[in-house]
């Protein structure tokens, strides 16, 4: 009897009738004979309008209370899908994070899981009844209900199925598997039947949201096997494997995109040793993730340089008040900021085998009249931060001048 991980998204269970229907279906799923966890989100659209709510009070809600909002979104789904099983006929037990003892730090907003015990997990899956877990949440070591920022219940699912040794964790979202860039931004993006865990992790964090960054780095630490598939349509979806998945050495495998991005940059700082410290550790005391830098010294040598960095756009205003603070202390001229920015990226394992990746995407952009803000690379992609208009422009030519829409054939593993 195998034990399968089963992760439904916010759409597959957007609705009643859709949590019907995946009740349904993992209820097929446990009569072929199997034991199966599932994870669930919240409700299509129900974090945000929490999130929403909780403004409308306070722009800068207090962390804790928040995070105890919107767990709540969670425990609506699985309530309503345990409901919906046992009306079918099949026992089922919903656990809240807490519940399941999914214990994390204490960073409300961005949690991270630090060990399940599951004891009671496995004793329900031993009477027979279908498990249903609230993905999202758990519980730091005071008691306190935490969440693992947005997305996070990809991560609740890889994370049990490690705990548990499930035999494969099977993400089921709206879109029919991982592809070589959102399908829902051009209809010529290719489903990858594998993708390598290296390729996925640098998609998922240059912001292809289809996995949740902290999922992927489960998957590759326990090797997790990970399957990517639609809640609506019957088809295999993406396997997500170790090691390179393609037959034919492509430079680029993939084009992500993050609108999630704001551009902070302080003007004419003094070029000498520890002014960077001083700039980025109140920033990171503050919880604020770095993620593009560039820092150019003048070559005029008049002793100053300016500092560009970006962070995400929920943190941009209290990056820049920071930022005022700093400037002064370290007689800064200015500070600026722009939250109309956006990340393009090309991934690809082999880029590290290839020349000229970043150049044709700076003459692709170029030539389109897009302006490259900022620049950042590692051995296997090339990022640009461009104004956010020219997103879905950038996708889409890029995507087409490194031929993703063209068939590539998949190594049968
Ligand atoms: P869920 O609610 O099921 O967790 P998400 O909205 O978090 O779903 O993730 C699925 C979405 O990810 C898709 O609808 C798609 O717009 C987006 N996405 C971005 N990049 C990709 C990609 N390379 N392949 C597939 N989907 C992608
Ligand atoms: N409900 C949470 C969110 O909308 C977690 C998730 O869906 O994975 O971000
Ligand atoms: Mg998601």
């Amino acid at each position: 009897m195998a034990l399968i991980v089963q992760k439904y998204g916010g759409t597959s269970v957007g609705t009643v009738e859709r949590i019907q229907n995946v009740a349904k279906k993992v209820i097929q799923t446990k009569n072929n004979g199997n034991d199966v966890v599932v994870v669930l989100s919240a409700m299509a659209g129900k974090t945000d309008r929490l999130i929403d709510m909780a403004r409308l009070i306070n722009k800068d809600p207090d962390p804790r209370e928040l995070d105890v909002l919107l767990a709540t979104g969670e425990q609506v789904s699985i309530a309503l899908f345990s409901i919906a099983c046992k009306t079918m006929g099949h026992d089922a037990q919903s656990f809240l994070g807490f519940q399941a003892q999914i214990m994390t730090d204490h960073r409300y907003g961005m949690a991270r899981i630090h060990n399940i015990d599951t004891e009671e997990i496995t004793q329900a899956i031993e009477q027979g009844k279908i498990v249903v877990i609230a993905g999202f949440q758990g519980m730091d070591e005071f008691g306190n209900i935490t969440t693992l920022g947005r997305g996070g219940s990809d991560t609740t699912a890889v994370g049990l199925a490690a705990a548990l040794n499930a035999s494969v964790c099977e993400i089921y979202t709206d879109v029919e598997g991982v592809y070589t860039t959102d399908p829902n931004i051009t209809k010529k993006a290719r489903k990858l039947k594998y993708i390598s865990y290296e390729e996925m992790l640098e998609m998922a964090s240059m912001g292809a949201k289809v996995l949740h960054l902290r999922s992927v780095e489960f998957a590759v630490k326990y090797e997790v096997p990970l399957h990517v598939r639609s809640s609506f349509v019957e088809a295999e979806g993406t396997m997500v494997v170790k090691g390179d998945t393609r037959m034919e050495k492509v430079a680029v495998s993939a084009i992500a995109y993050n609108k999630n991005e704001a551009r902070l940059t302080i003007i004419d700082v003094p070029d000498k040793p520890g002014i960077a410290a001083l700039i980025f550790q109140p920033i990171s005391d503050a919880g604020i993730s770095v993620d593009m830098i560039i820092q150019n010294s003048s070559i005029h040598g008049t002793g100053m340089t300016d500092m560009t960095f970006t962070v995400a756009k929920d943190d941009y205003t209290k990056a820049l008040n920071i930022l005022k603070n700093v400037a002064g202390d370290i007689g800064a001229k200015d500070v600026q900021g722009d939250i109309h920015v956006a990340k393009v990226s090309a991934i690809g394992l082999n880029m590290r085998n290839h020349s000229g990746i970043a150049s044709k995407m700076f003459s692709v952009l170029s030539e389109a009249g897009i302006n490259i803000i900022m620049i950042s690379t590692s051995e296997i992609k090339v990022s640009t931060l461009i104004h956010e208009d020219y997103t879905e422009l950038a996708v889409r030519l890029l995507h087409n001048a490194f031929e993703l829409d063209q068939d590539q054939p998949d190594f049968e593993l």
